[in-house]
């Protein structure tokens, strides 16, 4: 069954599939139980093979993957899209004050040679880049992205331990 793991594929109990959150390890399936667990970031999955799905159980409200028969899409909360207009809200999250205060900024310039003159400069770069911090956090919050998980187990791949 290992050789088929690129083709396209309808999603079943015993098949090979990644893990949908860290994309690291494959998901087992459990004994029993129409669940499905990742040894690495250790979530448990509810298989769903009606509608070819797979709902992150351990938490509330569940996470959801579409299996399209190659990889999983989605990831999305239940009843929750992150759609173009939650992209468009981060943009202006990040643009917007930025703008603000470069606009200030370059409205109000200090006196040229002064000591303080880098200092517009520098707070528009810090407004961008904490306000882009804001943004990236929201978004791996959304999508229960692990990434401390993620970066141990990359380098593990890229080092050696
Ligand atoms: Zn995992």
């Amino acid at each position: 069954m290992h050789s088929s793991i690129n083709k396209s594929r309808p999603f079943h109990y015993h098949g090979i599939y990644p893990c949908p959150v860290c994309r690291l390890n494959q998901l087992k399936a459990m004994p029993l139980m129409d669940a499905m667990a990742c040894d690495c970031c250790r979530h448990i999955f509810i298989a769903d093979l009606e509608r070819q799905q797979l709902k992150m159980a351990d938490r509330n409200p569940p996470l959801t993957w579409h299996w399209n028969g190659k990889t999983w899409k989605g990831g999305h909360l239940e009843g929750v899209e992150w759609g173009w207009s939650s992209w468009i809200f981060g943009l202006g999250l990040i643009i917007f004050p930025t703008s603000l205060i470069g606009v200030a900024a370059y409205t109000f310039p200090p006196e040229p040679g002064s000591t303080l003159s880098w200092l517009p400069v520098a707070w528009t770069g810090l407004t961008f880049l904490s306000h882009l911090a804001i943004v990236l956090w929201l978004v791996t919050e959304f999508y229960q992205f692990p990434i401390g998980m993620y970066l141990r187990v990359r380098r593990q791949q890229l080092f050696g331990r």
